[in-house]
């Protein structure tokens, strides 16, 4: 049976999307009219942010349609996490190259999971045929005072990490073939998966919210994100590459690549922050509940250079991640 535009986003989005969207109450009008209305709450300021996966350039062809679900969610709330954010709402503009209900009913899946989650509604969207790409719009809360940003670290604060950077760029080898005799199957999921469904860091964003001097997510490499924090706080950063907390699979993986896999690999969706390091211990304090695992990795410096240091040599890395258009 031929599905029809309205048929479709009914019954992929707007019926699984319609327990959520109640549930928050905030929801005044949601996907089925022109536009969504949303009960903004007194006293709080609303954070927007965008990305888009396009196959064949964020994911490989073929990929697990609930990855790709996952994913176009998981790194819109990466962003709102790295804003000190908590997730409220967002929109879906999917372009598909052709009506296929069964990919349909797997990636709305893995995307609607997600939003359950993080108790984030989908509100709206638009559909149109062409090429696969999903983009998402996500809308986030914060409290004015306690929103995170990438410029007001200052020298001498201290630099964080969260989870395991440079899995996911080696489960995307892993996913487009590559051959991996060194790893077992575990191994191989652990890596692969991280790829695939990125936990973003939502409760860990919230936690810093106040406390962080600046925040960014890392989705095109640590060196690289950090090196953009430090840029945007007016300052240089420094991390000590036997700090970083590489996954035993990571090592399993990469072996001797495993440092530079961390520091320059993409699509990990990892917070990297700062803390001054007299507030180290409210840190602490505040982790006790989060459930993601924080390294202190380096610190930020005088001037404007990006390094890294191994027992106090320097570690070559290619400092630029991933750019679209990069200049010839
Ligand atoms: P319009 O023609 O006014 O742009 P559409 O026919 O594109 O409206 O969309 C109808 C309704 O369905 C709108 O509320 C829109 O937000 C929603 N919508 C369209 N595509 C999606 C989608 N992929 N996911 C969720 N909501 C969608
Ligand atoms: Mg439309």
């Amino acid at each position: 049976m031929a599905l029809g535009e309205f048929e479709l986003i009914d019954r992929f989005f707007r019926q699984p999307a319609e327990a959520a969207r109640i549930a928050r109450g905030d929801v005044v009008l949601g996907i089925g009219d022109d536009g969504a209305v949303l009960d903004l709450p007194a006293g709080r300021q609303l954070v927007a942010v965008l990305d888009t996966l396009v196959e064949g350039r964020h994911f490989p062809p073929g990929s697990p349609p609930e990855s790709i679900g996952h994913r176009a969610l998981a790194v819109n709330l990466s962003d709102l996490a790295a804003m000190g954010a908590e997730p409220a709402w967002f929109l879906l503009s999917l372009s598909l190259p052709e009506v296929d209900a069964a990919f349909l009913e797997r990636f709305a899946d893995g995307l609607l999971t997600l939003a359950a989650g993080h108790r984030i509604a989908l509100v709206g969207g638009d559909t149109t045929a062409g090429s696969l790409t999903v983009s998402v719009t996500a809308l986030g809360l914060v409290d004015a005072p306690r929103v995170l940003h990438r410029a007001g670290a200052r020298a001498g604060d201290l630099l964080y990490v969260s989870g395991s950077p440079g899995d996911a760029t080696a489960g995307l080898s892993l996913a487009m073939g590559e051959e991996a005799p060194g790893i077992d199957a575990a191994q191989r999921q652990w890596l692969l998966d991280r790829f695939h469904f990125p936990t973003p860091r939502v409760q860990l964003g919230q936690a810093l919210a106040g406390l962080a001097s600046a925040c960014i997510d890392v989705s095109d490499g640590l060196a690289a994100d950090a090196g953009k924090l430090a840029h945007a706080s007016g300052c240089g950063v420094c991390i000590e590459t036997d700090r970083l907390p590489l996954s035993v699979a990571l090592r399993a993986h990469s072996g001797a690549l495993a440092t530079q896999r961390a520091l320059c690999g993409g699509d990990d969706y990892e917070l990297c922050f700062t803390v001054p390091p007299e507030r180290a211990d409210e840190l602490a304090s505040r982790l006790a509940d989060v459930q993601c695992a924080v390294t202190c990795i380096g610190r930020i410096e005088p001037g404007t250079a990006v390094r890294a240091l191994a027992g106090g040599v320097p570690v070559p890395f290619a400092l630029h991640g991933h750019d679209h258009f990069p200049a010839r």
